[in-house]
């Protein structure tokens, strides 16, 4: 008998679940992910054919019917979840008329997923069209980021460009910069809507004096484009907060160099070369 719960996919949930919450980015319940698996993958596991239960959804999540969804409880604390995998996460399915999903394992004391959902599952179909491998959601709490949200102009260009230039790393790992959306009450799917577009463009989206929901190919994709970005807000915070001027920076010549060197393509009109 081989147990969904000893899989590698929950054994990596728990060990990012615990990282995140370590770092400082998922106080309480703060924070939630989402990882898509393949029906292969979940086939072979003997504790997940059964459907446990059926919850609505409200939205259409047709596109993404069939689909296989590790994802964290709604309410959970990220430092339990290492302990606690089938209370504090669950494995659900979307149906066929993408109005609702099945629980296939997990979420045992009668728990549910996150309230954040719908702007994961609005925020996979958007990217699954922009990479088919796109499987991983990470929404967290970053401290560095949030604290930027305050003190800086909410324009995307201006502030990708900034993070680009607080490390040399930035540009190789977001060269397709970072969206923001307004402040918005989270939560639901009008807020999942507004995400989700600018995820079509994005890969990842800054909710603005709350946190950032990054996508990825794997777990480690998306973690690292969160520790990434929060490093760089880190560095432009210290430097705000020591009261010096900047005297050297890398230049937008250098940026181009940069993007070559690395082979990736910096977001069109960023750069003035
Ligand atoms: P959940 O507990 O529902 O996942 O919500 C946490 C959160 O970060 C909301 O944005
Ligand atoms: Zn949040």
């Amino acid at each position: 008998m081989t147990n969904f719960i000893d899989s590698p996919y929950v054994k990596e949930f728990s060990k990012i679940t615990f990282r995140l919450y370590d770092h400082g980015w998922d106080e309480r319940n703060g924070g939630n992910i989402s990882y898509r698996l393949t029906e292969e993958e979940v086939s072979q596991y003997d504790d997940v054919h059964d459907v446990l239960r059926t919850i609505p959804i409200d939205f259409d999540g047709k596109e993404l019917a069939g689909m296989f969804f590790l994802v964290t409880g709604t309410g959970r604390y990220f430092k339990n979840i290492i302990d606690f995998p089938e209370r504090d996460s669950g494995l659900v399915r979307i149906t066929e008329d993408g109005k609702s999903i099945n629980i296939l394992w997990g979420f045992n004391d009668g728990g549910k997923p996150t309230s954040e959902f719908p702007t994961h599952l609005m925020g996979h179909a958007a990217r699954l069209k922009v990479d088919p491998n796109q499987r991983v959601i990470m929404h967290c709490h970053p401290t560095n980021l949030i604290a930027l949200t305050f003190t800086f102009p909410l324009d995307e260009k201006e502030l990708t460009r900034t993070l680009w230039k607080m490390q040399t790393e930035s540009i190789v790992v977001f060269p397709d910069g970072i969206g923001i959306i307004p402040w918005m009450v989270p939560g639901n799917s009008k807020i999942g809507n507004v995400t989700s577009e600018k995820l079509k463009e994005f890969s990842s989206v800054i909710w603005p004096h709350h946190g950032i929901f990054a996508s990825g190919t794997t777990i480690d994709e998306a973690y690292g484009l969160i520790e990434t970005i929060e490093k760089a807000a880190e560095i432009y915070n210290i430097i705000r907060s020591t009261g010096g001027d900047i005297l050297q920076l890398i230049t937008d010549q250098q940026l181009t160099e940069l993007a070559q060197a690395f082979g990736v393509t910096p977001k069109e009109g960023y750069l003035e070369v």
